[in-house]
């Protein structure tokens, strides 16, 4: 688009028109005659103008008449026009030629500098204009582009997702396996040479779960897919399992490890316990990996109080090797680590501490880092919780003594993988359960019609009939025993959607794969009658 403006000379009489054309020369402009008001119409139509000069008096239609025309058009609305006239009784055309929207008036003769310096204004706010009409028009354009390209990067996004959630299924599957198997044999007495290898392969397995779950779950994050749940749990019971689950750990290594938690922290508060353990795991797991000697501390304390919430303060401070303070804002980043020597001998993808800020970042906290290299480190956070009106969580009474035989417990594992059916069932039969086996959801129907169960474990993802449908026809049956027969998924994901999607099928509850015994156990236990 050229952004040479136009002008439109009208006037009847040429030698004006070339008066003014002169004294216009210089200026970078298209200049346009037209020697009648029905002619200036009509180029009004054909052409856009940066200024109209127009004459007052010509004979036929005059000025005044033919702006008035020409402003109909609603394209030159806005049009400036400056009257030339030379007409001594100025206040009246003044008046008139305002009233007719114009934006100045000149009379003859014209002073050269001023009527110059006039229409240059003009022509330098059309210049303008249309150099922001432009940009205008290039911004919308590269709107367009941007949502185009976010159509296309959120479309790969999803892509990615699935490709990830059906590999790691894939992948996970015989993983599990592989866990299950290794748990089997150290249920069986191993000899003392054959104790270190079963560790050997269960140290491994738990750390490719764990790296495919890291990967899962960090994809999941990044595309924003995550929800977080709100449920009643026990602070204090939480913070005490995570030092339980790591206290062997940390005993092998000599590190002492503390847990230090605030009088003033209610027994039960409501929100996603599982999100803050996995917090809390990354970051006492860290700890405990990067320390080689003395100290680390878990401490939870109340920091805020509102009417609906309370806002805790966690701490994970340890005396381990620190981080030098140019890696420190490094770390948090997906796939880094602070140094390149760290995978080689703590192990780890540099995934964790990504996770973790943005699962934190998500409930509205910020993780914080204070650390001092060769000294220590300490990660730092605060997260609101709702109250709950529950002081203590009846389920989590259940006293966890010794497995007691589970004879009469009549159990129906729906499961495709053959593996999977042979460990669930061995551990089943280890407590005198009985158990039968359906290859797939609709032979799962078929056995649940023609005997009674007590409880159903149900894999999700099968051939012929999937878990989910299965469930739903179950329920919808008529009789008691369809609708409260006990069905527990078993997942190999905890993400909230499969939570959920559990629930909205009809189940009573799940069980991840690769199970763990104790859960097993006491997730069944209590149906036998
Ligand atoms: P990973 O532990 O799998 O390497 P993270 O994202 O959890 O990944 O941590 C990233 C890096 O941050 C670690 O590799 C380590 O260099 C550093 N780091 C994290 N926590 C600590 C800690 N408590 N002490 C020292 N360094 C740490």
């Amino acid at each position: 688009m050229t952004l040479k403006p136009k002008i439109l000379i009208v006037d009847d009489y040429i030698n004006n028109i070339y008066t003014v054309e002169k004294l216009l020369a210089d200026l970078d402009v298209e200049m346009i005659r037209a020697m009648s008001g029905p002619e200036a119409i009509s180029f009004t139509a054909q052409h856009e103008f940066a200024l109209i000069l127009m004459d007052v008096q010509m004979p036929g239609m005059d000025g005044f008449e033919t702006v008035e025309i020409i402003r109909k058009d609603p394209k030159n609305e806005l049009l400036p026009i400056i009257y030339i006239t030379a007409i001594y009784n100025e206040n009246y055309y003044r008046t008139k030629g305002i009233k007719s929207g114009a934006v100045d008036f000149i009379t003859k003769p014209i002073i050269a500098d001023l009527f110059i310096g006039k229409v240059t204004i003009f022509v330098n706010l059309y210049r303008q204009h249309k150099i922001l009409e432009l940009e205008i028009k290039r911004r919308a354009e590269i709107e367009v582009e941007l949502n185009k390209a976010k159509n296309i990067a959120e479309e790969a996004a999803q892509a990615k997702q699935q490709f990830l959630s059906t590999m790691s299924h894939e992948i996970r599957t015989p993983l599990n396996a592989i866990i299950n198997t290794a748990n089997l044999l150290m249920e069986e007495d191993p000899r003392p040479d054959q104790l270190d290898n079963i560790e050997i392969l269960q140290f491994s397995a738990d750390n490719l779960m764990r790296l495919i779950n890291d990967i899962l779950d960090f994809s999941k994050i990044d595309s924003g897919k995550i929800e977080f749940e709100s449920v009643d749990f026990e602070l204090r019971k939480l913070l005490n399992g995570i030092r339980q689950s790591f206290e062997y750990l940390a005993v092998k290594k000599g590190v002492e490890l503390a847990m230090e938690v605030d009088d003033a922290v209610p027994n039960v508060i409501r929100g996603d316990s599982v999100r803050l353990s996995q917090i809390l795991i990354n970051l006492v797991g860290n700890a405990i990996k990067f320390t080689e000697q003395g100290k680390v501390s878990v401490g939870g304390g109340v920091c805020g109080d509102a009417p609906d919430a309370t806002e805790f303060l966690f701490k994970v401070a340890d005396t381990g090797i620190g981080i030098p303070d140019d890696k420190q804002q490094y770390i948090f980043e997906s796939f880094t680590q602070a140094s390149s020597s760290t995978t080689r001998k703590y192990g780890g993808t540099g995934l964790g501490l990504a996770i973790t800020k943005k699962l934190i970042g998500l409930q509205g906290g910020e993780l914080e880092l204070k650390s001092k290299y060769g000294e220590g480190s300490t990660f730092s956070f605060r997260l609101k919780f709702s109250k709950s009106e529950k002081t203590h969580i009846e389920e989590e009474m259940i006293m966890r003594t010794a497995f007691r035989s589970l004879k009469g417990l009549r159990v129906l594992v729906v499961e495709d993988n053959l593996v999977n059916q042979k460990i669930v069932s061995k551990f089943l039969v280890k407590w005198e359960a009985s158990v039968d086996i359906a290859d797939n959801g609709k032979i799962a129907v078929d056995k649940i019609m023609g005997t009674t169960y007590d409880v159903v474990l149900m894999d999700l993802h099968m051939p012929e009939m999937n878990g989910y449908d299965a469930t739903s026809l179950v329920r919808s049956m008529e009789g008691t025993y369809f609708k409260d027969l006990p069905i527990i998924a078993l997942t190999a994901s905890a993400f909230l959607e499969d939570r959920d999607k559990i629930y909205t099928f009809g189940m009573s509850g799940y069980i991840i794969k690769p199970f763990n015994p104790t859960e097993l156990y006491w997730k069944i236990s209590p149906f036998l009658k």
